[in-house]
Parts: structure tokens; sequence; C-alpha cells
């Protein structure tokens, strides 16, 4: 089963994924974590990423499809996998659904984790604290909330389209979340 979590940066993504990748024998796959993976092993790509990272800005199609097609058929990934901050442009949408036909698969749904702006600055403002990631500031997160309501009316509508979308509230505490996550992939599977 593929799936896509949606929605924006502090919306629980990440942590919904780890818990999905458990019970459901999926694997996560997250361009945002690859791409600091690239920048932490100081790769050229990750060198040319982390300008556009740290502005908040968007990374290439070409590299993020890239990443995603040399991840989308490994052995870990063959139950399904939980694309995890892509699509975000609607090429990327294209290539998705391109590379996951010509593996025999296709998207079972696209769920919007939906979070008000003020608590995602919350949450940010601590994810800062913890984690220390260089794009977690209130400049950079703030670009990066403008590019999501920017991307996501470009993206979204394409699934819409094909009747895959499904909106969470992401507002609610992770166990909650968890839950309602898992009735809509059991109603599916
Ligand atoms: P968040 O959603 O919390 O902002 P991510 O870890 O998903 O963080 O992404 C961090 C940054 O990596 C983004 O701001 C962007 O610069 C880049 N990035 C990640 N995924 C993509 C993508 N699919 N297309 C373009 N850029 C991406």
């Amino acid at each position: 089963m593929d799936i896509i979590l949606f929605g924006p940066p502090g919306a629980g993504k990440g942590t919904q994924a780890k818990i999905l990748e458990d019970k459901y024998g999926l694997k996560q796959l997250s361009t945002g974590d690859m791409l600091r993976a690239q920048i932490a092993a100081g790769t050229d790509l990750g060198l040319k990423a982390k300008s556009v990272m740290d502005a908040g800005e968007l990374v290439s199609d070409e590299i993020v499809i890239g990443m995603i097609k040399a991840t989308i058929n490994t052995a870990e990934a063959q139950k399904g996998a939980i694309f995890d901050g892509f699509p975000r442009t609607e090429a990327q949408a294209i290539a998705l659904d391109n590379m996951l036909e010509s593996c025999d698969r296709s998207l079972a749904v696209v769920i919007e984790m939906q979070v008000a702006d003020e608590e995602l600055v919350e949450r940010i403002v601590k994810r800062a604290e913890i984690e220390g990631r260089s794009d977690d500031n209130v400049e950079a997160f703030k670009n990066r909330l403008a590019a999501y309501r920017s991307y996501s009316a470009e993206v979204l509508p394409y699934y819409k389209a094909k009747n895959l979308h499904q909106l969470v509230d992401g507002a609610r505490g992770i166990d909650d979340v968890t839950i309602n996550l898992c009735q809509i992939l059991d109603d599916l599977s």
C-alpha cells in the first residue's frame, strides 16, 4: 500500500510516518530527510541543496525525483511507501504516478494533515530547541509555511481530481491522530 502524508511543516508527518511504518510494514520516504542526509555527508548534491533549504524554498524537481526513484523499489519498500514531503509540485506528482506504475503499484490515499498556522509556529519553536535544524528558525519557517500554502494549492487539486484526498485534523494529540490514520488505512485494505 502506497500513501502520501501531506501537510505543512510541523504537522507531524514524520512522527506519524514512523508509527505507520512499524504497524503496516511500510517504508517512510522523506525527501527532507534524504536531503539532510546528503548535507550531513557533505556531498555535492547536499551542498547545492543546503542554501535553498535554509531559505525555505523548493529544491529542484530533478533532484528530489531522482532520490525517490532510487528508493521507491528497494526491498524495504516492497510492501509500500509512505511519501513524506513529496510530491511538492505537480511535476513531482506526475513523476510519482509514473514511477509507481512502472513497478505495478498505485497510490491508495493522500492524507492531508491540517494544522493552523499559530499551532505550527509553537511546535516549530519547540522542535528547533530539540533538534537544531538550520531551517527551523522563525524567518525560514515562515517562508516554508508560505511555500506550503502555495505548493499545496498546486498539488492537492491533482489528487482531489483523482478522488484520493482525505483530510485529518492534525492539531490533536499524537495518539488521536494515529487512531484516525489507522482507521483510514484499515478501511482501504
Ligand atoms: P518541512 O516540511 O518540515 O519544512 P522537510 O523536511 O519536508 O520539512 O523539507 C525541508 C526542505 O527540504 C524544504 O523546505 C525544501 O527546501 C526541501 N524539500 C524537501 N522535499 C522537497 C520536495 N519534494 N521538493 C522540493 N524541495 C523539497
